[in-house]
């Protein structure tokens, strides 16, 4: 079976062969240094200044950040499931919560993230994902971060890259945490969580909120190449491996090059057989697709092609579907991909097969890649 589901995405196999060893102890000379090559990776990939990684799945670390950084008022950004998490967080914890709510299709207006913060000088942080899973939608995170930093910087911007970090190269200037889940882009099994802090952040965070979540007790261990509890050894030495992986196949920019060229790809393959791509701003982690056969679509590709793609949830149920893009992925499988899709939509009576979505696939892909486009 292909997983092309945006989360979890497929474990490479020398990933999986890292992660087979024995059980290392984690208070050893031996796992403290698979720690901090770890942390250097880090690093480089968040290019902030300073990392965490925590036991936990990618929520852990949505509410470590919200309760470390948000002492008064939050205010999400929800057009999807992850964007109204990050208020139910704030409200779970007696914090104050502003939200605004859109359509799951639709990124939010910087316009009216501005608005809100004059209109209520309690918010002191702003939740927001950078792809929302929900509608494989991009929020222009950094433009609203820069916009925000000018009205007060000191008001804490928690990009939530779970769906980012990993797929595209993220502007973090005006970003005071970013947070990505092992089980998206960083094709690892589920349970560890990472964040990148500012400066400013880790100011903010000062003594640290929480127990478990305390991010100032993380930091301290942390810079010490150790964690405050038992550090999720396993999944830390399939990172570094995963990580080291990237480098040797180019490093972060290829990566994000042939990510941007396959979800490229994929939406024109598609959109040449008559599909239509949901979000009104696409993000690169996912191609995401809204049609009356959704359902049909869906369970044609997991039968008879042997491809496990998302569909959607609450009112969306059986209304999109949702094409991994995130990880190290094959052109050729996203090929086989886009031409079930087209094989499943003539047996329906809506097309006549001509092999058209792998040729625009291909001509998509392969240009820009011959002609050493950056994209
Ligand atoms: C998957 C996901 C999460 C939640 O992560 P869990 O690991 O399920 O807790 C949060 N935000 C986004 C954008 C996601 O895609």
């Amino acid at each position: 079976m292909l997983l092309f589901t945006p989360g979890p995405t497929p474990v490479p196999q020398n990933v999986r062969n890292a992660m087979a060893d024995e059980t290392m102890h984690h208070r050893t000379p031996e796992f403290e240094a698979i720690f901090e090559k770890t942390r250097e990776h880090l690093f480089e990939l968040f290019t902030t200044d300073e990392v965490v990684m925590i036991a936990s799945s990618g929520t852990g670390a949505m509410e470590a950040a919200v309760i470390n950084l948000c002492h008064n008022t939050l205010l999400n950004v929800n057009s999807g499931k992850f964007g109204e998490r990050f208020g139910k967080i704030a409200k779970a914890h007696g914090l104050g919560s502003v939200e605004i709510k859109n359509e799951w299709d639709t990124p939010v207006s910087v316009e009216a993230v501005v608005e809100a913060v004059k209109a209520n000088a309690d918010i002191d942080a702003i939740a927001v994902q950078i792809s929302e899973s929900a509608g494989g939608l991009r929020h222009p995170v950094e433009e609203l971060a820069k916009a925000i930093k000018e009205i007060n910087p000191e008001i804490m911007i928690i990009a939530d890259g779970i769906t980012a970090v990993g797929v595209e190269r993220i502007d973090v200037t005006h970003i005071d945490c970013l947070i990505a889940g092992s089980q998206k882009a960083l094709m690892l099994p589920p349970g560890l969580a990472i964040l990148g802090l500012s400066n400013v952040a880790i100011e903010k965070i000062g003594e640290g909120r929480g127990y478990y979540l305390n991010l100032a007790s993380e930091i301290k261990k942390q810079r010490q190449n150790t964690t405050a509890y038992t550090a999720a050894t396993t999944l830390i030495i399939g990172l570094l491996e995963v990580l080291e992986t990237i480098k040797n196949e180019g490093g972060f920019g290829v990566l994000y090059c042939n990510t941007a060229r396959r979800a490229k790809a994929t939406r024109a393959a598609l959109e040449a057989i008559g599909l239509h791509s949901y979000p009104k701003a696409p993000a690169k982690s996912m191609t995401t697709i809204d049609d009356k056969d959704a359902s049909k679509i869906r369970s044609a590709l997991k039968e008879e092609y042997g491809v496990n793609v998302a569909g959607g949830q609450d009112h969306l149920k059986g209304k999109i579907f949702r094409i991994n893009q995130m990880g190290l992925i094959a052109p050729y499988e996203s090929i086989w991909v886009v031409n079930a899709i087209e094989l499943i939509l003539h047996r329906m009576g809506r097309l006549e097969y001509t092999g058209l979505a792998s040729k625009v696939y291909n001509e998509t892909y392969f240009k820009t890649a011959l002609e050493k486009k950056e994209i």
